[in-house]
This record gives C-alpha cells, structure tokens and sequence, in this order.
C-alpha cells in the first residue's frame, strides 16, 4: 500500500482537523531520542510516523536529542542516529536540536514556578521521598520542606546551581498535589544535582532537568503542534498540560499518544539490547541480529522494506504485539522484486568437466532477473572444473532426487547440461570429484538424443569464481516472548549465527559493492557485508530464506 493510497489512521485525521479548523497553519512534529543507545525496529515506527505526518501535511520534522541523562548518553549514539534517520529516507527541518540547548530558559522557567510558589526546593532522600509519595491506593503527604518561602527555595536553588550541596542532598520539585489519583503530579521533580559532565554542555551545569521538565518546554520552544509519544506517557499528559498552561511559553503544543510497537522473537528495549552487546551475546549494535536499524541494515533489509513494514502495521491507540514474519514478509518481498539473482554454492563439490580442454573458458549470459530483463545480464564462465554443492551429487538415488546422480544427467543452471561418468574419492571413502561429461549444444534447448536432465543445479567456474565467507543468521530467541520467562538471555537461539567459511561464489560476485543485495538461488536473500566484505575477502549475510521456515517447523 503506498502512503498517499491508504486511509488516515486517527493521528493524520487529528492533523487534517487542526488544520481544516484554523487551529494550526502548518504542523510541526519532532522525533526524540535520547542519545543512550541505537535506534531499533521500535522507533523506525515513531520515526515513520513523526517524519510521515510532515512529509503528508507539508509541515516540519525536528530531530531533537532528548539528552537530559548525561551519564548513559554518548556522542557516538548521537551520531549513529542521524546517520539511521537518514538512511531510512528522512531529514529533518533545520538544524539538529539538542534538549540541552535549552537548559538556560529551562533554568529561568523553573525560577518563574518559584517564583509564582508553585515549586520548591526539597531535602527528603530519595528513601523518604518515596515514602511520601503514597501509593496508587493511598494518597502521598506533604514533604516538611514544601512550604518554604519563595526567597528562600530562590536562594536554595541558586546555589544548587552553584554546586554548594552535594549530589542528591536537594531537589526541585513542583509544587502540585500530593493527594492526586495521578503519581506523576504528586510534586513531580524538576531537577537534580548531578555532578557529571555531558555531551552537549560540558561542566556548565550540575543541576540537570528531568524528562518530565524538558520535554513539553522544548516542543513549546520549538513551535511543535503535536507532540507524539508512545502510550505509557499517558499519565503524563496532564503534567505536560501544566507545565504549559503555568509557564509562559511561547506556544501550545498538544501532546497525542499511540501504541508502541512490539515484536515477538524480538527485544526492543535499549536497556536489553545493551546488555546482548555489553555481554556479547552478539559482535555490537549493528550486529545483523540485532532489531536496530543499523543492524536490519547491515543485514540486508532495505529502507523501503522498512518502511514499508511500518506502513503495513499502522498506528492505533492501542499497544500490540506484532509476529515478526509481518516485518520478514516485507523484506521477502522487497528482495523478491528487486535482488538480482546469482548463483553460491555453500558446500562445494568439485566436478571436473572431462570432454573439455584445460584452457577452455565459455561465457554465457544469465539474466539478473527471471522477471525483470531491465535489470540487464550477467556473465557466466564455463571452465573445465566447477564446483557444484555436495548435497546436489549421489552415487545412487531414486527417482525423486532430482540432482546429478552418478550415470544420470543434469542441468548446470544457466548453461549445459552435464552427465556424470565417474568419482574419485579420499582415503575415507567420500567423494571429493566428480567426473561428467558437458553434452554438446544444450545451452538453452535439451539434448538431441533425447535423454532429459532431471533436474537444475547451482554451480560457479572454479578458476572464475571465487571462495567467500557466508554468515547464515537466524533469528535471535528461540522464543516468541523472549522476555516472560524473565531471563531473555537463557532463549538466545544458538544457531542465529552459523559461518560457512569455505563457501564458492560466481565471478559477479565477486565484483559486487558492500551492502548490494542478491537472491542466491534456492538458497535465500543475501547482501554483502557493509564493513567487512572486499573483493579480495567476499563476505555475505544471509538476510533471509526464500519461505519462512519457522512457519513451516
Ligand atoms: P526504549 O524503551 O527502547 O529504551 P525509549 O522510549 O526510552 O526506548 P527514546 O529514545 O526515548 O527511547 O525514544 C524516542 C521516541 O521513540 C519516543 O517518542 C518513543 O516513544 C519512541 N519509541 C521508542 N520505542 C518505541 C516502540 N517500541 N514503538 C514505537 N515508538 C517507540
Ligand atoms: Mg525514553
């Protein structure tokens, strides 16, 4: 379905509203990051939709880096989200916004709340603090330090600025309602003493904003209409409506929630997916495996596909679990129309071609793609030793082996058709070659003799082709829920990752740029390996297979 082709879902109806109504002349939205890990499979959901609804209305994205959690955040985080947002297809209006840019206004803001006696500087320890807060059944009381004057919270958070308290010895909070049903306005914290350095700001600060704080102020600077966030931010709303109304902002962003995504056999949360890589349950953040979008990408998946993929789910008000075959399906699809086709053998066999000279060197043409002659052809080079894969030869077989059986004839793919004549085999008894005969002017037409092949077969030039390393991923848990058992890391699949370091290639391949994408024939989707494949080391990861055999098992 393309994006212009389908139905509004409830966001873009709200949009279409604001503006038919006059509420708002051009809608601008942001996507948020926090700059604490990579981006997964989860916030290419929000990105689609973020980016989508400015793309749709003609309105602005901002990419702003949520960065109020200085000690988990990192400038190699903030890099590698720019480069996925735009690698998915997207820019953003302007440039790129930091929620510490803010942290002056934000500093002068909570002031005015001082001032005005709606918030106050507050001693308790984090112990106590929780003590008061109440529970969800009982309501909270009123910390001893919430009627201090509004000199005296102005003189205190004056000099928590200064650093004259240690970490954690006082915060700010807003002075709100001890007793509300909702925790989050139960004198929710402001700020914080923290002594760290950050990204962004260096040493400037030591008081630090929270989320809750940072966030509406920010939309409300940057002129954002719709502010969208997933759905456990609900119960935040109505901090968010305060701090606007009693703030004077320059504008009055609305904050709209909707379900999050969630896959099943996958982990999309960055705390978790930090540990596969701190504990080295895979090679880093971009490992294939991974459901990051540098790791989809490295894998084969396609921007499109992903797309795609978050086109197809939707976004409701609504949390849900996806089957991951949804976002598998997507990337089948896209390699089916759009990989060219080339031929790997994974386990090779050499056959050696015995009524054909040492020197001989044939090229045929195959096309890219049985359906797409646009995607023009390639070369194929018949040699006098190929090598075919190990499971495609017998010494014997019935008639439902459809392969070369020794005797019987078969098709090399592309090219002619070959009868297998003799083996030889090692000291242990396996075959190690075998020998066939190529029978003349069977390229294209079947022999004239009459005899059939039974069957088609891969195989690659051995002198013209070339040796290369092929990564088989899988998915990563065994499990649908990886997390309900508690420990995610006891489901890992232990064959997500099988190398078969010894694989043949034909000579195109050899040739092919990182990151281009092949279906290899009868074997699955592949793509040369962003960082480590060379035409001197060829290197693929299998993407996927060509039917979805966890279906199927
Ligand atoms: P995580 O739960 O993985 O730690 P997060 O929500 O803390 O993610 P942020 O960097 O704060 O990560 O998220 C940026 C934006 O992406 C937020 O607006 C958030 O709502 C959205 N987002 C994060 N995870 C998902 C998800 N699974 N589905 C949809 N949107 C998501
Ligand atoms: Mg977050």
């Amino acid at each position: 379905m393309s994006e212009s082709s389908r139905p509004f879902h409830f966001l873009e109806t709200r949009v279409a509203n604001d503006l038919a109504e006059g509420k708002i002349a051009k809608v601008v939205t942001r996507f948020p990051p926090e700059p604490n890990g990579y981006l997964h499979v989860g916030h290419a959901k929000s990105i689609c939709l973020n980016f989508g609804l400015a793309e749709r209305f003609q309105g602005d994205c901002h990419l702003r880096f949520d960065d109020t959690n200085p000690e988990k955040e990192s400038d190699e985080f903030i890099q590698a989200i720019q480069a996925d947002i735009r690698w998915l297809g997207f820019s953003w209006a302007g440039e790129v916004r930091y929620a510490s840019s803010y942290f002056e206004q934000l500093y002068q803001w909570a002031c005015y709340l001082i001032d005005q006696g709606l918030a106050y500087v507050c001693d308790l320890s984090a112990d106590q603090a929780r003590e008061y807060r109440g529970t969800l059944t009982e309501p909270g009381r009123n910390s001893p330090y919430r009627e201090r004057s509004r000199e005296e919270n102005r003189a205190l958070f004056e000099a928590m600025r200064a650093g004259e308290f240690v970490d954690g010895a006082k915060v700010l909070r807003a002075k709100i309602d001890m007793a509300s049903p909702n925790m989050n306005l139960r004198d929710p914290i402001l700020y914080r003493i923290r002594r760290v350095t950050h990204h962004q700001t260096g040493d400037a600060w030591l008081i630090y904003p929270t989320y809750d704080f940072a966030h509406g102020q920010g939309d409300a600077i940057e002129g954002i209409t719709h502010s969208i966030c997933s759905l456990e931010f609900e119960d935040h709303r109505p901090l968010y409506d305060w701090f606007i109304q009693n703030l004077p902002v320059p504008s009055e962003p609305h904050q709209h929630e909707f379900g999050r995504l969630n896959l099943n056999y996958t982990v999309t949360s960055k705390r978790k997916l930090k540990q596969l890589v701190d504990e080295g349950v895979v090679a880093g953040w971009d490992d294939p495996r991974m459901p990051t979008i540098a790791g989809m990408r490295r894998r084969g998946y396609s921007a499109a596909a992903i797309r795609t993929f978050c086109d197809m789910i939707g976004v409701t008000r609504s949390d849900g679990t996806v089957d991951v075959a949804m976002l598998e399906h997507a990337v089948r699809d896209d390699l089916n129309n759009n990989a060219p086709r080339a031929m790997a053998v994974m386990n090779p066999l050499l056959v050696t071609l015995t009524n054909v000279g040492a020197d001989h060197r044939e090229v045929v043409m195959a096309p890219n793609h049985p359906q797409k002659p646009e995607l023009g052809e390639r070369e194929l080079v018949i040699t006098q030793q190929v090598v075919i894969d190990a499971d495609d030869f017998r010494e014997e077989a019935n008639k439902k082996f459809k392969r070369l059986v020794l005797g019987k004839r078969v098709r090399l793919r592309n090219a002619y058709v070959i009868e297998a004549h003799g083996v030889v085999k090692n000291d242990a008894g396996e075959v190690i070659e075998v020998l066939a005969e190529v029978i003349p002017n069977t390229i294209g037409t079947d022999p004239e003799d009459g005899v059939k092949p039974k069957g088609v077969i891969q195989w690659v030039s051995k002198s013209e082709g070339g040796r290369a390393e092929i990564r088989l991923y899988d998915r990563l848990f065994t499990e649908a829920e990886p997390e309900a058992g508690g420990d995610f890391l006891s489901v890992v699949n232990p064959n997500s990752l099988v190398v078969v370091s010894d694989a043949y290639v034909e000579p195109s391949l050899l040739r092919a740029e990182p990151e281009s994408a092949y279906q290899f024939e009868r074997e699955g989707y592949f793509v040369a390996d962003r960082f480590d494949h060379s035409a001197e080391k060829p290197v693929f990861n299998r993407t996927i297979g060509l039917r979805d055999s966890w279906q199927e098992s």
